[in-house]
């Protein structure tokens, strides 16, 4: 892998203002130890600089370093494609497609492609279960939202979310509140021998603990906050952030894309000590849109 340093604006600007710095950068991270043709897997091959083509001196075939990935056929410069990523990542509360749209120069359509394209790159794939201590809780996004008339009628969408006690989150947009949803998302994304589930006292959480599980309840009815280590404040901090990035950036989030903000936020979230992010952010778009790896790479 690349060797980089935690990068700021005026670095990545400084490194990537020209398609070719851009081009160079994506070569070294899809082809680590050299090129490779992507039809027989051959290495040696010819540059054709001008056209930004390589041409397999086996086989014959002319690719791109951008050939099958989420870059290609795209209008838009490679410089743009990196700065957008950047900002995406970067930014605590999100990126509005407005924002997007002033800060590279596109029109608004554009720039609302482009982030949902980076958005479902983004997507966590094969995220590991949580497990250690775990705090479980719902809440409800949508409905009235600040600067919107009182004519507004967005419905409120329930999500669940997860987080592992100083690790990763896990956050979905659910049908409903009731015991078989809230029980199939831990299952699905909680270790079965985890420690601990923390949740509130909503009765459908009952149950959710066994014998190598304890479930404990705070009971917010109560006005009981924590007991000792049990409380859900860590996933609620993570509720505070989506609605403050809704109201600050994004203004409203139809029920239909919420789950792509949750994968974004999800993303961010989970890498926020990581120093590689902007690189990582950039090796899962050029692997993007469910092309297997071993294809993308050609091996
Ligand atoms: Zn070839």
């Amino acid at each position: 892998m690349l060797k980089e340093q935690e990068i700021n604006l005026v670095e990545l600007i400084d490194r990537f203002h020209d398609e070719d710095r851009c081009r160079a950068y994506l070569e070294k991270m899809r082809w680590p130890d050299g090129v490779k043709c992507l039809r027989c897997g051959e290495k040696s091959i010819s540059r054709r600089k001008q056209r930004h083509q390589f041409q397999c001196n086996s086989c014959r075939y002319d690719f791109s370093v951008t050939a099958g990935t989420i870059f290609h056929d795209t209008h838009l410069p490679l410089w743009k494609w990196f700065l957008a990523v950047y900002l995406i990542v970067e930014a605590k509360k999100g990126v509005s497609a407005n924002q997007l749209k002033r800060t590279i120069g596109t029109t608004y359509k554009t720039a609302w492609y482009l982030s949902h394209r980076i958005r479902a790159a983004l997507k966590e794939v094969d995220a590991q279960l949580l497990k250690g201590i775990v705090e479980a809780d719902k809440t409800f996004v949508g409905g009235k939202v600040e600067g919107e008339g009182r004519g507004y009628k967005g419905n409120k969408t329930v999500v669940v979310g997860a987080m592992q006690r100083g690790g990763n989150i896990c956050l979905q947009v659910v049908r409903g509140t009731d015991r078989e949803t809230l029980h199939g998302f831990i299952r699905q994304n909680v270790a079965g021998d985890t420690e601990a589930i923390y949740t509130d006292e909503w009765p459908a959480y009952l149950g959710i603990g066994d014998e190598d599980t304890k479930h404990e309840a705070v009971k917010h009815r109560d006005k009981e906050w924590a007991r000792g280590e049990v409380h859900t404040n860590s996933i609620e901090n993570v509720w505070s952030l989506l609605k403050r990035s809704i109201i600050g950036s994004y203004h409203q989030v139809s029920a239909k894309h919420l789950d792509a903000y949750l994968d974004e936020l999800e993303f961010r979230f989970n890498n926020r000590e990581n120093p590689h992010m902007f690189r990582d952010a950039m090796c899962k778009l050029l692997v993007a849109n469910n092309l297997p790896y071993a294809k993308l790479i050609g091996s």
